[in-house]
């Protein structure tokens, strides 16, 4: 049952009729297209908007998520209670100087591409990770060469009583998969990434051989989430899974993927439940065989059905 319902009109007057989708199903927002209804899925255009929302939100105790492009999110087959704030919306892209400035709707590939044309080195390593700026903030995304944090200069955040701050590099506590983001429930609206002035060329054939990598090694071709599980210090958690035996292993319609042991794929029909269930087989087989815990990167959202 949706429990928001009497608040639907008050969302309305904030974003505008037709950005709060009512019990909208998570599959559509999630890249491995699975996941239940959410209560309200809603739509800002600007930072009072979201900042307007979680004062709401806050006032009338209602759960808020923060989203992008869920490419790193598993929700579950019985959705979620309370409302999703989902922020593509917010994809501006400015540059000034060696500085650019996204909106944290923005796709990492967009503020890649920016960052190209403008001749500006640093920011290859993001361009094949399919999230906004505002998740990869949070969850200090980082691929091949580099990381969010070596390239983040500041972010504009509203805290969950709605105040907006400007937090430096320092202040946002961005380590391995983590942040002050995530540790206290931050919305990140916009971030500062300071680079360096590069060559059109040696920019371009970077992005072109890390984009190359990810082809050969990924399986692109299945909805995923990318790695499902963060790297145990000392290990990598495909090479366990692969040594495990567990390639390969499919439950339902989840399956370890044959070319990326450390990728779980969705190959056409999994359910929520199926994913999760492949991740406690895995967690608890590598455990067994090799005496270490394996942590989902996925962040695991929702109620089963
Ligand atoms: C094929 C594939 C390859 C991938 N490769 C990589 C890789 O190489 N490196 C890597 O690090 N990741 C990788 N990922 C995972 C994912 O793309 C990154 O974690 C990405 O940064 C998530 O961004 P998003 O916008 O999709 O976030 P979402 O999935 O929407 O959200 C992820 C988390 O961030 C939080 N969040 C999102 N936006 C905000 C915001 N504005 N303010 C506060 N919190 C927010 C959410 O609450 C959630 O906890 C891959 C995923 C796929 C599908």
């Amino acid at each position: 049952m949706n429990n928001y319902l009497n608040l639907l009109s008050e969302f309305n007057a904030i974003v505008g009729t037709g950005n709060v989708l009512v019990d909208e199903p998570m599959k559509y927002h999630t890249s491995f297209k699975v996941g239940g209804p959410v209560d309200m899925l809603i739509l800002p255009h600007n930072y009072e908007e979201v900042q307007k929302l979680i004062v709401l939100c806050r006032e009338k105790d209602v759960p808020y998520f923060i989203m992008g492009n869920g490419s790193n999110l598993l929700v579950k087959d019985g959705g979620l209670r309370g409302i999703i704030i989902k922020l593509t919306g917010l994809n501006k892209i400015t540059v000034e100087g060696t500085r650019i400035t996204a909106q944290s709707g923005a796709l990492l590939s967009d503020v890649s591409a920016v960052a190209l044309n403008n001749n500006l080195t640093g920011f290859e390593f993001a361009c094949g990770i399919p999230g906004c700026v505002g998740g990869a903030v949070a969850m200090n995304a980082g691929a091949y060469i580099s990381e969010i944090r070596y390239v983040l200069e500041s972010a504009l955040i509203v805290d969950d009583e709605g105040t907006l701050k400007r937090l430096g590099n320092e202040q946002l506590e961005l380590d391995y998969r983590n942040s002050v983001v995530l540790k206290r429930g931050y919305t990140v609206l916009e971030s500062v990434f300071l680079l360096k002035s590069g060559e059109y060329n040696s920019i371009k054939a970077l992005i072109d051989d890390l984009q190359g990598r990810r082809t050969d090694k990924q399986p692109l071709e299945y909805p995923s989430a990318g790695s499902t599980f963060k790297r145990p210090k000392g290990y990598f958690a495909g090479k366990l899974i692969e040594d495990s035996g567990l390639k390969g292993v499919t439950i339902g319609g989840a399956q370890v993927s044959i070319k990326h042991s450390g990728f779980i794929i969705n190959t056409g029909n999994a359910t929520a439940g199926d994913i999760m269930s492949l991740i406690k087989y895995v967690q608890n087989t590598v455990q067994q065989k090799h005496g270490v815990e394996l942590h989902t990167e996925v962040r695991i959202i929702g109620e089963d059905e």
